[in-house]
């Protein structure tokens, strides 16, 4: 009776055995799966495909609904892809409070209102989008030289941006982009370029501002990440034929400083003086490199860090800073 129990115990636990293992064997299956979708989704993010990250995102949302993470994300790539409406409802939706969220809200609601209330004209590479009724000239005018922009920075990067480029050319204010933006800043470029409508009577302004902002715009599309801000604003000025002026007075910045916003600055001449440590090590850079090899910077960059993508060179941004710095 005895052995009989314990050939029945012992058959019990295997079968117990069998199906833990195969629980576990189906959990591991399933984390491996979910990891290569994760993989994958960070590649089609790299490569602003939205349209497989968006399908990828909301896979990984049926197995974790809650996820905050998985959640801003996907209002990202709505937004990306010009989902503004559906962007805002699923955002109304979540029951955490954000930040970026909130960010996200406020462009879709800003780009949605655009969307209806700014004209537009087309040529070849770039959408005009204006809020007024610029003249017939001006509107030509401002295509064709982004258009001449556009094949010299084409030739100059060795790069075609795939995407059509959007341009601002706005008279009232809340087209401006960032609505609390310092005196000081003429143009940005958010995604779009935004340029006032009163600069085009100044030609010799406007014409570096644009290529400057296209630059700009250039550089996003490389690197498809957010690149240290000197380096942006140094390569932009490079294109856009700023020259180096004396050293400026005050106090040395900081790496940190340089490598986020300039906008924070309120200050003119603090910010002129961002923008010339921008200039100078972009142009140290330059002395070591060739103006081709810049695309590599900015690409790798996007990818690993700016720490990285120098140290190829053997360059740092700290030595850079040193260097330029005892340009006094
Ligand atoms: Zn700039």
């Amino acid at each position: 009776m005895k052995k009989i129990l314990l050939i029945f115990l012992t058959f019990i636990l295997v079968l117990f055995s069998i199906s833990f293992l195969k629980k576990k064997s189906e959990e591991k299956a399933l984390f491996q799966k979910q990891e290569q979708l994760v993989q994958e989704t960070n590649n089609c993010l790299k490569q602003s495909d939205w349209i497989c990250a968006e399908k990828n995102i909301r896979t990984l949302l049926k197995e974790e609904p809650n996820d905050t993470n998985l959640q801003l994300h996907l209002a990202g790539i709505l937004l990306e892809q010009g989902k503004y409406t559906e962007c805002k409802e699923y955002i109304a939706t979540f029951s955490f409070n954000s930040e970026t969220a909130k960010i996200i809200e406020q462009k879709a609601e800003q780009l949605l209102k655009e969307s209806h209330e700014l004209s537009s004209e087309d040529s070849r590479h770039f959408r005009l989008e204006f809020d007024s009724s610029p003249s017939k000239t001006d509107i030509y005018e401002a295509l064709t030289v982004l258009e001449v922009a556009y094949d010299s920075l084409c030739r100059l990067f060795n790069f075609y941006p795939e995407e059509r480029i959007h341009l601002v050319l706005y008279q009232s204010k809340e087209f401006q982009g960032s609505a609390n933006r310092p005196e000081w800043v003429g143009a940005i470029f958010d995604g779009k370029l935004r340029v006032s409508l009163n600069v085009m009577q100044y030609r010799e302004l406007y014409r570096p501002m644009l290529l400057h902002e296209l630059t700009h715009a250039f550089v996003h599309s490389i690197s498809r990440a957010n690149i240290p801000l000197w380096l942006n604003e140094g390569i932009a000025q490079t294109v856009d034929g700023s020259s180096l002026e004396p050293f400026p007075q005050g106090n040395i910045s900081s790496i940190q400083t340089l490598r986020e916003s300039f906008i924070k600055e309120k200050n003119t001449e603090n910010a002129k003086k961002l923008y010339w440590y921008s200039l100078a090590m972009v142009k140290k850079i330059l002395e070591k490199v060739p103006f081709e090899n810049l695309k590599n910077i900015i690409q790798e960059t996007g990818k690993n860090g700016i720490e990285k993508a120098l140290e190829k060179y053997g360059l740092s941004e700290t030595e850079l800073l040193n260097e330029v710095s005892k340009m006094r």
